[in-house]
This record gives C-alpha cells, sequence and structure tokens, in this order.
C-alpha cells in the first residue's frame, strides 16, 4: 500500500474543506506520520514475520543485556553474558554476590566493563532495597511510576529503561534507538535529533490500532519465523514467547523489525534503499 507522503502531507491542505487553521494541518501532519509508521509495520512484518525479541531466557536476564548493550554490538553482549552464564551469576542472586572485580573481568567483552558492573551492581541495591530483590514486585508498579524510577537510576536513559519496561516487564512502552531516528530522519518524517519522548509518543500512538486488531487475533510470538532472509529476527526464546498484551507485542514486534532494516540496510554510512522492503516509501526527493 502506498500512502500520501510528507509532500502530499504538506500540500493540499485546502482539500475540499476550505483554509485549514495551523491546528488542523498539525493534526493531518501527526496522522500522515502515524500512518507512515503503520504502513512499515504492515510492509515489515509481512516480508520478515516475527523477530522473536529479547533473546534471552529470563526477565533479569533482559535487564543485564540491556545494560551490556549500551555502545556496543550486540555479540560482545552475547560474550558478555555467556561469561556470566558460566559463572553462574546472571541472576540477580549472582550480581548480588559477586565482587566489583570479577563483574568487570566478566564483562569485560561488553567494553566500559568498570562503568557497566558498577551500574549493574547499583541495579541490585535498588531492587533489593526498593522491592525486596523481587523483579515481580518491580513489574508489578504502573508504568509511568516505574519509568520515571528507572530514569533516576545511574546509568539508565531512556532507551535502556524502555528496554527493560518492554522486554523484561512486558510493559506497553516502546523502544527509541539509532535506528529509529535515522530512518524517521531518512524518510523525513522526524528530524533525527527529535526528542526522545516525541518519537516514543509517536510511535505508541500510531501502532496503538494495530494492537486492537492484533488482540482479536492469535499472537503473533507463537508464530514460527518466516522462511528465507530474517532481518534481525531470533530463534524463539522463553522471553520472546511469554504472554503480553497485544499492545506490548507490537511494540516488541516494531522495535524488532526496525532494527533489522537498521542493521540490513539502513546503515549509518551507506543506506541500501535498493533492497530495502521500505524504499517504495521513501519521499520523492530522495
Ligand atoms: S535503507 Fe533506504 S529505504 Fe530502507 S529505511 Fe533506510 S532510507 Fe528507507
Amino acid at each position: 500500500m502506498h500512502f500520501g507522503n510528507r509532500r502530499s502531507s504538506r500540500s493540499g491542505f485546502a482539500c475540499g474543506r476550505g483554509t485549514l487553521n495551523s491546528e488542523e494541518r498539525l493534526t493531518l501532519r501527526v496522522d500522515a506520520r502515524k500512518q507512515q509508521i503503520r504502513t512499515f509495520y504492515h510492509t515489515l512484518f509481512h516480508a520478515w514475520g516475527p523477530q522473536h525479541w529479547w533473546p534471552a531466557q529470563s526477565r533479569f536476564e533482559v535487564i543485564v543485556g540491556a545494560y551490556l548493550t549500551q555502545n556496543t554490538a550486540w555479540t560482545n553482549v552475547e560474550k558478555a553474558l555467556a561469561n556470566l552464564r558460566s559463572a553462574h551469576l546472571l541472576s540477580v542472586k549472582g550480581i548480588r554476590r559477586a565482587s566489583l572485580a570479577d563483574l568487570e573481568r566478566l564483562i569485560r567483552p561488553a567494553g566500559y566493563f568498570r562503568q557497566k558492573a558498577k551500574r549493574l551492581k547499583i541495579f541490585v541495591e535498588f531492587l533489593d532495597q526498593q522491592y525486596q530483590g523481587s523483579l515481580t514486585k518491580l513489574f508489578a508498579r504502573s508504568t509511568p511510576e516505574l519509568r520515571e524510577e528507572l530514569l533516576n537510576l545511574h546509568g539508565i536513559g531512556p532507551e535502556t529503561a524502555d528496554s527493560i519496561l518492554l522486554y523484561a516487564g512486558n510493559h506497553p512502552v516502546f523502544v527509541v534507538d539509532a535506528y529509529t531516528r535515522r530512518i524517521l530522519a531518512r524518510h523525513e518524517i522526524l528530524a533525527e535529533e527529535a526528542p526522545y519522548d516525541e518519537i516514543r509518543e509517536l510511535f505508541e500512538r500510531a501502532l496503538a490500532p494495530i494492537a486492537n486488531s492484533v488482540a482479536q487475533s492469535p499472537c503473533p510470538a507463537n508464530q514460527p519465523l518466516a522462511a528465507g532472509f530474517q532481518a534481525a529476527s531470533h530463534a524463539p526464546s522463553k522471553m520472546s514467547t511469554v504472554k503480553r498484551t497485544a499492545l506490548a507485542q507490537v511494540y516488541n514486534e516494531m522495535h524488532g523489525l526496525i532494527v533489522g532494516v537498521g542493521k540490513s540496510y539502513c546503515r549509518k554510512s551507506q543506506a541500501r534503499c535498493d533492497e530495502c522492503p521500505l524504499q517504495k516509501f521513501l519521499p520523492r526527493s530522495k
């Protein structure tokens, strides 16, 4: 499906309804952006199917991965996670009892290991002090309250907080990353430096209607992977197939699909538009 692009949303404001005021024009622009995002979702999901994010066996493994992936490639995170697993420290109890020096040594492959080891310790201290060490109690909090709390923790920015909320806690929050910003900018939907929460809210509002339709059909988390090229998909894992709301599922899926576009096509140095499923939605100026 090809819908209007930025050029068409900027012009044609008469559209048989007389001159629109600035508020109405803004509403039209936002509606067009939301429609673009929904079309991206349908196109990518149709092409690649479920992406099975996040690849982890437990909520705590997601949390550790969310910290470790800051400023590093996922392959390095996997090595650090494997070290923690072999040392039987990939748990709240494990991080609590590990010495800082051991933790630093084990997560070294993920880079910034001193900083990240300290941050993991801080998270566990916070969990112990505020939630008696229970992730169930932590994730029972309301989404806005917990988001606020996580953002106040040392070393947690919005992307890490939202990754924890969505992928460990199944809270319905969309995760914005550098790939999201790049794709939006190259399609002239929003500037790359747009505020994090503006992008997050745009995606959340755009994808909510899809969640309503998903709620009436089987959850795609349990579908097998589509054949052929899999973008950024993972094999189904305990965490990727956990029961979650339709809204959390759609946010989960969209982030995985965007990572697939960013990793395989929409690279920083070179965009491989000719092979990208989103090529047909590029603005006419490109
Ligand atoms: S690679 Fe090209 S078509 Fe694909 S998302 Fe990036 S800019 Fe769009």
